[in-house]
């Protein structure tokens, strides 16, 4: 028999004013008759990281319709509301840190403006559930009973009931998230039938507040989004119906125009078009194939056996680029690097912007042929490499440049931005690349090269064991990983949008490590191997025990964690 909440208030009872240890006895299950309580893992000390703590609510009591989890999409959806329900609700009973530490605390794994997959809420027919962190309450290192009472008995209650009870939500707001979810997967999923590689819907509000508020910048302030006619396009999604915006093609697209005039804020929309957006973020309805990735250069990054010859070859002192690798990249390297690993785990449409690329990686112009002969120069600029990509390997270019014109030579479709509008410039574009003939020479050879997509990684070279403990990883904040005895530097790696994909990352890598990596399955495959099994069993498998702030990662970022693993070893 389940032990009843009346237990549960016994047990803390009889610890008030113990030590901190004795909370180890209230580990366990407890019927609360309208949910059921687990506490999965008691804290050791009211400094550690909050208690584990999740409820589960039977569908008989929480009465959520079938129609609000029936695909992947919408339950997603769904779960992405009721953790912001909950948190929402926390704030409103939970009466903060009270006592030592986290005393008091209730926390949720809390979204910003994207709706991702996540463990921190669940739902299927028989059940929802939530899990969250509870700081145990102690003065000192003594148990506080009354407060953790208060918190387990009454707070958690009422937030339960308000977050998981279908009947005291507002409807209409709870069906318009799940439905513009489901919409941004359904407008997603038509890009390719309609040969795009992205789509901005016309009345998209793309400006946030600032570089650090990822939030909408207010109506008043904004342009709003108007795609030009020429590349207008309509596109019907399930909830919404047609939808219309500028269409941007498979090939290659330049984005142009002045300083400040919106080129970058464009692109970064893109970029995180992978991604769903917020009701009233503004960028819900733009979509970017779910194989695009951001590239930019990284100096000082690590790099393992890439073969960039494509890009860099004939280095000073006869290094190879065949299988380069470094402790600490230039821009022009790791720009290369960045952009063959990204291939190597099937990247479709690759996303750069002047501003965080290395011009020498870029263009090489007429002039500068003139004064260094290319036998002494080892790169061979992106410019030249632009059409291979996307007419031998069918991957696709947005590359904002407002500081080289030579590019009109090798785009499909050029869009000017103009006091934050865009407007189609491709035949203006092609007459002045007839006018005014680019004299430098096409460099790099004929084709764009071979990709390597069986690198090896050997297993023990990922080390995740530091001191004592055999493995011991974990995310520190959104753009660091440490890995055991290392530090993965993920700065650079602008797809990544919550700390909680950072915090799968570190323990996907574990997993792939014990599970998939043998020193004879490539990179790519054991890759594809662990986001296949996440796909079918969901994140939980990632972890021996229930995870609640865990958030789906892409393969793309997964691999650029490992890459730059320093201590990587690639066969
Ligand atoms: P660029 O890359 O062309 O130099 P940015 O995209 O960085 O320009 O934009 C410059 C500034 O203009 C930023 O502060 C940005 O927030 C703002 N901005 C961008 N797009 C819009 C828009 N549609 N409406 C209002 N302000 C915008
Ligand atoms: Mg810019």
């Amino acid at each position: 028999m389940m032990r009843d909440s009346k237990e549960l208030e016994l047990r803390l009872r009889r610890i008030d004013g113990r030590g901190y240890k004795a909370y180890k006895d209230i580990a366990g299950s407890y019927d609360f008759r309208n949910f059921t309580l687990y506490i999965d893992h008691v804290q050791s000390d009211p400094f550690a990281p909050p208690s584990r703590v999740r409820v589960q609510v039977s569908q008989r009591t929480a009465q959520f319709p079938p129609d609000t989890y029936e695909n992947k999409s919408r339950s997603i959806g769904l779960s992405d509301y009721l953790t912001r329900s909950f948190a929402s609700h926390i704030r409103k009973f939970s009466r903060g840190i009270r006592g030592t530490g986290k005393s008091g605390l209730i926390e949720i794994d809390t979204p910003g403006q994207e709706i991702l997959e996540r463990t921190s809420a669940h739902i299927n027919s028989e059940y929802v559930e939530a899990r969250f962190g509870v700081g145990l309450p102690a003065a000192g290192r003594r148990i506080l009973s009354r407060e953790a009472i208060e918190i387990l008995l009454e707070q958690l209650p009422r937030i339960v009931e308000a977050a998981l009870f279908f009947r005291y939500h507002n409807s209409s707001s709870l069906y318009r998230h799940i439905k513009v979810n489901e919409d941004q997967d359904d407008l997603r999923s038509k890009l390719p039938s309609q040969r795009l590689v992205a789509f901005v819907a016309n009345g998209s509000l793309l400006p946030r507040v600032s570089g650090v508020d990822n939030s909408p910048m207010s109506r008043e302030e904004a342009v709003i989004f108007k795609s030009p006619p020429s590349l207008e396009t309509t596109i019907t999604v399930r909830n919404r119906g047609e939808v219309t915006g500028m269409g941007i093609r498979k090939g290659v697209t330049l984005i142009v125009g002045g300083g400040y005039h919106g080129k970058s804020t464009l692109l970064r929309a893109i970029e995180l078009g992978v991604y769903n957006q917020l009701p009233g973020d503004g960028r819900e309805y733009v979509a970017t194939i779910p194989e695009a990735v951001k590239i930019r250069a990284e100096d000082g990054r690590y790099i393992e056996k890439v073969d960039i010859t494509p890009f860099i070859s004939n280095l000073p002192l006869g290094k190879s680029t065949a299988d380069f690798s470094t402790d600490d990249a230039s821009g022009s390297t790791s720009q290369a690097a960045n952009i063959i690993e990204a291939l190597e785990v099937g990247a479709r449409l690759l996303l750069i912007d002047e501003d965080t690329s290395a011009t020498n990686f870029m263009i090489r112009d007429h002039r500068m042929q003139q004064l260094v002969a290319k036998e002494k120069e080892p790169i061979t600029p992106f410019i030249d490499k632009v059409r291979f990509l996307a007419e031998e390997l069918g991957v696709s270019t947005i590359v904002v440049i407002g500081g080289s014109g030579d590019y009109f030579d090798v785009a499909d479709c050029v869009i000017k931005m103009e006091d934050y509008l865009p407007y189609d410039v491709t035949p203006e574009a092609s007459a002045i690349a007839e006018k005014y003939k680019a004299e430098r020479k096409k460099e790099g050879g004929e084709s764009f090269g071979v990709v390597n997509m069986n690198r090896i990684p050997l297993r023990e070279s990922i080390n995740p064991s530091r001191g004592r403990r055999e493995v011991k990883v974990g995310a520190k904040g959104m753009h660091t990983i440490s890995f055991g005895r290392q530090t993965i530097d993920l700065g650079a790696v602008e797809q990544i949008i919550s700390t909680s994909q950072t915090r799968s990352i570190a323990d996907i890598i574990v997993y792939a490590r014990s599970r998939y990596m043998d020193d004879r399955q490539s990179l790519q495959k054991v890759i594809g191997l662990v986001m296949k099994d996440i796909e079918t069993k969901g994140l939980d498998i990632i972890s021996p025990y229930p995870v609640g702030n865990y958030a789906l990662p892409r393969p793309f970022e997964v691999a650029a964690a490992i890459n730059r693993l320093r201590g990587l070893r690639i066969r």
